[in-house]
């Protein structure tokens, strides 16, 4: 998703971006293509039209003007008015409620409910330690209740399977007591589509909603749809007092109306993004890392999750807490870090996500491929638990030995103590009271 949107929003800011000097005319010009860019992604006219003139508000004013990095100031003032229209935070689910917490999921035929149900279930199980249950009140199609009576079984989910001909009403009521003897917090819900909007699925629907009393009431939404999107909400919001809306197929070529127009049509914050067909494709809706996106400045916070939840906790405390001390930071430290990035998928994984990684040469990501990581490690390896300690014994015989333990050149063993010695160097900075601060401010 955003790729147009990115690209022409990119381009036209890079034209302004390092400006020392910016006119009423640059900016008029640059809003013009702001406006063709949106409206092209397909986001709803009155969001335009608000985006725009938040936009101009600020830019003619003393924020960007007046600014001494004009350029950057007019990107960061339509950063934040992105941020603003998709509703500024996170919007988390709300549990405040006797379990089972009932989350309740509407939508169109296709939108994606069912697959969402899984993924939510699993995200919630995973992610919230939550004891989750599932139930389709689809009564129509016995293949949408199959399809989550299995997704449920890959999940590890409990699954409540009514007999054939109850109402869906009776439906719900039958699982929020089987919900309740499974001790299970949260008890989900998915109900019928159909491919419009009419008044026997919204009754039903209604009917469902008195009976479990949802906390959360979630509209699920096709991304690909662009603003119709926003406008299907609207028309169920009118129905269903509405709390989130779930927005799928975020991972194809939708143009971004959906995501940059549901918050403002509706008033409702858009909680999840489905990101593909499996049950692990979902992803928290954060405005400010979506903004980035479409900026172009990389997803730098959704990376930094992602360390974190790859990197080795205790061993990084570890290291944290033997650098304050004062103590050496080793090969098998060194050692240590490079696995860590190897779990990581190597860096070029990584790099995809970083601001201006579409800027790097080719081959620059190989560098740290698995390989290369994988040789490193080798090397330390083949060392004796004293030349790990104690680098400054390896001399030239101990370097052709080291080398031929772990199968590559006497260069290579030269190349990794050489980054060995970059790193500890590294270290030690970062190790000394605000170091590590300094570091920061080096990198911005
Ligand atoms: P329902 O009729 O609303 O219950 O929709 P389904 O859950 O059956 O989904 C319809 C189709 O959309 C299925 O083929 C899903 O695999 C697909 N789908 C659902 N969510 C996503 C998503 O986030 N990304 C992609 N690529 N496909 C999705």
């Amino acid at each position: 998703m955003f790729k147009g949107l990115s690209e022409r929003i990119g381009s036209t800011l890079d034209r302004v971006k390092g400006r020392g000097r910016l006119s009423e005319d640059n900016i008029k010009e640059t809003l013009r293509e702001v406006r063709m860019a949106l409206l092209e992604a397909d986001v709803a006219l009155p969001v335009v039209k608000e985006f725009i003139s938040q936009v101009r508000a600020r830019a003619v004013g003393q924020e960007v003007l007046k600014s001494l990095t004009p350029g950057q100031a007019l990107v960061k003032v339509v950063n934040d008015e992105l941020v603003r229209i998709m509703g500024e935070n996170r919007e988390p689910l709300n549990f405040r409620g006797r379990p089972p917490v009932v989350i309740l999921l509407a939508g169109l035929q296709g939108a994606g409910k069912t697959t969402s149900a899984a993924k939510l279930a699993r995200h919630l199980m995973e992610a919230e330690k939550k004891k989750v249950a599932l139930v389709s009140t689809d009564v129509r199609r016995p293949a949408a209740i199959e399809q989550l009576e299995t997704l449920s079984g890959e999940i590890g989910a409990g699954f409540y399977r009514a007999a054939e001909g109850t109402a869906p009403k009776k439906i719900a009521d039958q699982a929020m007591d089987f919900a309740r003897k499974q001790h299970a917090d949260v008890l989900i819900v998915d109900t019928a589509g159909r491919l419009h909007i009419d008044e026997e699925l919204m009754q039903e629907v209604q009917d469902i909603h008195a009976a479990v009393e949802p906390l959360e009431t979630l509209f699920v939404v096709d991304a690909m749809t662009g603003q119709d999107a926003a406008r299907s909400a609207a028309a169920f919001g009118e129905a269903l007092p509405l709390t989130g809306v779930i927005l799928t197929k975020a991972d194809g070529d939708a143009r971004g109306g959906a995501a940059l127009s549901v918050r403002q049509v509706t008033g409702k914050p858009i909680k999840f993004m489905g990101v593909g067909e499996k049950t692990d494709a979902l992803e928290p809706f954060h405005p400010d890392r979506v903004a980035s996106r479409i900026l172009g400045m990389g997803d730098v916070l959704s990376l930094v999750d992602e360390v974190q939840s790859k990197v080795d906790k205790e061993k990084a405390d570890k290291l944290g807490r033997k650098l304050k001390k004062g103590k050496g930071f080793s090969l098998n430290d060194f050692r240590d870090q490079l696995e860590q990035m190897q779990n990581m998928g190597g860096v070029g994984a990584l790099l995809d996500k970083l601001p201006g990684a579409g800027k790097l040469p080719p081959g620059a990501a190989s560098q740290f491929d698995d390989r290369t990581i994988s040789r490193q490690v080798a090397i330390i390896n083949s060392m004796t638990k004293e030349e790990r300690r104690k680098p400054a014994v390896i001399n030239g015989s101990r370097k052709r030995r080291i080398a031929q333990g772990s199968g590559v050149q006497v260069q290579d063993v030269n190349k990794l103590l050489k980054q060995f010695t970059q790193a500890q160097k590294m270290m030690r900075k970062m190790g000394k009271k605000g170091g590590m601060k300094k570091m920061m401010r080096g990198l911005q």
